[in-house]
């Protein structure tokens, strides 16, 4: 007799991690708006006195539509700003292990029959849907995502939205305006964007996340992981300034060092590993 389990979809009865990254020293290995700053330097420029201090957290977006003003008046043009992101580096790893969160992203290429060919329940398949939550701006990070032939392997980019315009400004807006969270800066409260997220999965399908992995390196990745539970890992990378400052009683999820997107990567086959999956599909 066949169960209910046999009738459901395969795509059904897969266990779906989120897996959630930050850009800047996480994905890519610079941080974007640094290098966008520095170019005025190399360009042999004094930047005017209420742009030579950079934010501290706060006022980044206030303060990077200055520079960019700045940058359009003295002709860095949007395509120089391009051309400079897109040399930046992917952090060590990073390929090889979004390339397998794209081979068992949802819904999963195995069908029913192809879990039980290889002696695996079909109910113990764990797919992945890959998702940025950056506080950087579209505009970068689709550009270098485009360098390195990433813009495919991820479901979605959060982050502040941004565009060239006809006269070649690089207009920069900002994801959501906030004061709830005292942890996040106004634009952007990262848990807030990671619950929406979430909150949308589940009106869609019905369904939530069995469990949230968070890959980031700085401050302002804090908040997402504190909403975070048990089941969950937050991935921080080693020697970064998160690493430096995170307290034992930040977050109630796990928390897994990282240096090199393998790593990541051996942790995620380690725990299908537990869970009784073939770790070689
Ligand atoms: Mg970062
Ligand atoms: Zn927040």
């Amino acid at each position: 007799m066949c169960s209910n389990l046999c009738r459901t979809p395969a795509y059904k009865r897969q266990r779906t991690v989120l897996v959630l990254f930050d850009f800047d020293l996480t994905l890519c290995d610079e941080d974007t708006y640094s290098v966008v700053i520095q170019m005025a330097l190399l360009a042999g420029l004094t930047l005017p006195p209420h742009l030579q201090t950079p934010p501290e957290y706060e006022g980044w977006p206030e303060y990077m539509r200055g520079i960019l003003e700045y940058f359009h008046v003295k002709k860095i043009t949007a395509d120089m700003i391009k051309e400079r992101l897109q040399e930046c580096p992917m952090t060590k790893g990073m390929q090889e292990l979004l390339r397998y969160l794209h081979d068992h992203q949802e819904p999963s290429k195995f069908t029913a029959e192809e879990g039980d060919k290889n002696g695996v329940a079909p109910d113990t398949k764990t797919v992945y849907e890959t998702v940025i939550l950056s506080d950087a701006n579209s505009c970068f990070i689709q550009w270098i995502l485009e360098k390195h032939n990433l813009s495919h392997a991820f479901a979605k980019v959060l982050t502040n939205p941004s565009e060239v315009t006809a006269d070649g400004r690089i207009k920069l807006g900002e994801f959501h305006e906030q004061t709830e969270c005292k942890i996040s800066p106004k634009n952007m409260c990262k848990g807030r964007v990671m619950e929406e997220w979430i909150a949308q999965k589940v009106k869609r399908t019905g369904s939530g996340y069995s469990a949230v992995y968070y890959v980031g390196d700085s401050m302002n990745d804090l908040c997402p992981a504190k909403r975070l539970g048990p089941t969950d890992i937050f991935f921080v990378r080693r020697g970064f300034s998160l690493h430096k400052k995170l307290a034992a009683n930040d977050v109630l999820c796990k928390v897994e060092l990282w240096s090199d997107g393998r790593d990541i990567l051996k942790t995620l086959k380690a725990l299908r590993h537990l869970k009784g999956e073939n770790i070689q599909q």
